[in-house]
């Protein structure tokens, strides 16, 4: 652990490049040039019989030209991060967006032919390929479902004023409503951002009129939305599964993601199955607020905050202390990044306002962007964002290909740090206010992120079939939503019929049919991991760690497997779902609620 107090402050790109412009900066770019005047020096030497060696050079030009990229974006980004007001920072991203799309469509032909190459010669190649096979075999996984050459370029030609023409107008259209709402006696209207401030409102008939009001103007517009919903599953099917031949709707994004159908059948049954789990934690949350019941409307009301500050350097010992005790390995990490002076802490106007960790290249310290006010949100998210940097280090051995991980695996070092915090934050400080407020809003976010997108899912699978081999009118699709909102909240909250039409205002089942559940996947991954460490102890940490060092060297699944997690059974999702009953249980004994009919912690 440093020994010094640290404050808040800003980062340090030197390491990156050592300066922002000059002599320095030229070189990194004209690196850049040559390495894209290499690699293109294959063109019209790529042949399907080329030797395994041949190949190993030509994936050793590709990686090269991707380090230099990567090197350049990751600066461009981080720059115009820390101050996004800047005009110099402006000007050197948009320098650097159009070398890089040149070098781009340079060297594209290089993708093209791997793409297109006959399956036996890539299996050849791809067994000399070493660590950069799986991101070889990634940009082939279409492959199979690939159509001839002419088939694609119309498919191509006719989505820009097709469906991407369709997902445009629902943009259009979502983006341009404002809602009108009567505030204390005022009637405004609002964004749908400024409305939904009110969701969160203390006050229930606040929540309840900032609904009304996005319900009311979204169902003023269904018959159009609905027609485009069904054009979308249309083409999503057309396309997807008749012409290119692909098994479901949903395994199409399954193809994306490389996650087994099955692994993805079972997540979503084992979320159906837990239900009643955050339905108890509704009825416990209408007890904090003074309700009986809650309404659809009151599911984000706040929780009576317990208030704690922290100094940055208290924020950087528990995050520590959260490694620390679970791995000492993993507090080196973290601490290096601190050391390095890659973390930029400090609020200031102009500043990028989120949080993030950027891996830049595999052998540089990633870089760390939060915003730390001192609040005990801050500390979680501090413990997050070191996640992902201590992800990235212990994957530091893998090519720029690599060493990211796929987007299922992509929140696991990440989660599970803010889930040791919290264990750290519980331990530390036994005052039951607080305690019952860290349980009660974890609980209250990971609904958002696993159940509420689990039914998304679910919404869509059923939304999907019945467009297609029911022709499903707008009507029978909110009567199918409303059903999957009944069944999610059971009797724990009254949901009023006008919510059929929510399914309308999620821009997500437009835009990315499918994608919701990556969020259910991450997030009860973790759970279950936790729940396994739990149980184990020590002997889980070898097997996790191994899982990290992975990145993305291998698919998902194959991560989890060898590092012995069996993600195909419901035991292992439902052991996600057990933590978070536990974590109800607590809450129902520090709310002085009978015990009775309590579930195993
Ligand atoms: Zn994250």
């Amino acid at each position: 652990m440093l020994d010094r107090t640290l404050e808040v402050g800003r980062w340090t790109l030197a390491d990156l490049v050592p300066a922002k412009s000059g002599p320095a900066m030229e070189a990194v770019l004209a690196e850049l040039d040559d390495a894209v005047r290499s690699l293109e020096t294959w063109r019209g030497r790529l042949d399907a019989s080329m030797a395994a060696a041949t190949f190993g050079s030509l994936v050793r030009d590709m990686e090269r030209v991707a380090y230099v990229a990567s090197v350049l974006r990751g600066y461009s980004t981080l720059w115009f991060s820390e101050q996004t007001g800047d005009s110099d920072a402006l000007s050197f991203q948009q320098r650097i967006d159009s070398q890089l799309a040149e070098a781009q469509n340079r060297t594209l032909f290089v993708e093209h032919w791997w793409k297109s190459l006959d399956e036996a010669n890539a299996q050849r190649l791809l067994a000399a390929a070493g660590d950069v096979a799986y991101h070889l075999e990634t940009l082939r996984r279409f492959a199979p479902y690939t159509l001839a050459e002419p088939v694609e370029q119309a498919i191509n030609l006719k989505d820009v004023n097709g469906i991407r023409g369709i997902g445009t107008i629902y943009d259009m259209i979502a983006n341009a409503l404002t809602f009108e709402i009567t505030i204390d006696g005022e009637t405004k209207r609002l964004t749908r951002t400024e409305l939904m401030i009110y969701a969160r409102d203390p006050d229930p008939a606040k929540r309840s009129a900032a609904y009304e009001a996005m319900l009311n103007e979204f169902i003023a517009h269904k018959d159009v939305l609905a027609q485009l919903y069904k054009y979308t599953a249309g083409d999503w099917h057309q396309e997807n599964v008749a012409l290119r031949g692909i098994s479901s709707p949903i395994a199409v994004r399954n193809l994306q993601n490389d996650v087994p159908d099955d692994v993805i059948d079972t997540l979503l049954e084992v979320c159906r199955e837990n239900a009643p789990v955050y339905q108890r934690f509704f009825r416990l949350k209408a007890g904090w607020i003074g309700m009986d019941r809650l309404r659809r409307c009151d599911i984000y009301a706040p929780l009576q905050p317990v208030v704690r500050t922290y100094t940055y350097d208290e924020a950087l010992r528990l995050v520590h202390q959260c490694f620390d005790g679970f791995a000492p390995r993993l507090a080196e990490l973290s601490d290096r990044v601190v050391a390095a002076g890659h973390v930029d802490s400090q609020p200031r106007p102009g500043k990028d306002t989120g949080a993030f960790c950027y891996g830049v290249v595999p052998d540089k310290t990633p870089w760390v962007l939060v915003n730390f006010n001192g609040r005990v949100e801050n500390v979680g998210t501090l413990a997050h964002e070191l996640g992902h940097a201590v992800h990235a280090l212990l994957a530091s051995d893998h090519s720029v290909f690599t060493s990211h991980s796929s987007l299922p695996l992509a929140e696991t070092a990440s989660n599970f740090a803010q889930m040791l915090l919290l264990h750290v934050l519980l331990d530390s400080d036994r005052d039951p206010a607080f305690r019952r407020y860290l349980l009660a809003k974890y609980v209250d976010e990971s609904y958002g992120s696993i159940l509420r997108q689990a039914f998304f899912v679910l919404f869509e699978r059923e939304a999907h079939r019945k467009v297609h081999e029911d022709s499903a009118t707008a009507d029978d699709l909110a009567v199918r939503y409303l059903d999957t909102l009944r069944e999610q909240f059971g009797a724990s909250v009254d949901v009023p019929d006008e919510f059929r039409w929510e399914w309308i205002s999620i821009p997500h089942i437009y835009q990315t049919p499918f994608y919701c559940y990556a969020y259910t996947f991450g997030h009860l991954l973790v759970l279950a991991l936790y729940q396994e460490y739990q149980r184990e102890g020590e002997a889980f940490v070898s097997r996790y760690v191994r899982l990290l060092a992975r990145g993305g060297s291998m698919p998902p699944l194959a991560i989890l497997e060898e590092a012995g997690f069996n993600v195909r059974t419901k035991a292992f999702w439902q052991g996600g779902f057990d933590v978070i009953a536990g974590m109800i249980d607590e809450l129902e004994t520090l709310s002085g609620a009978s015990p009775k009919g309590k579930r195993r912690p």
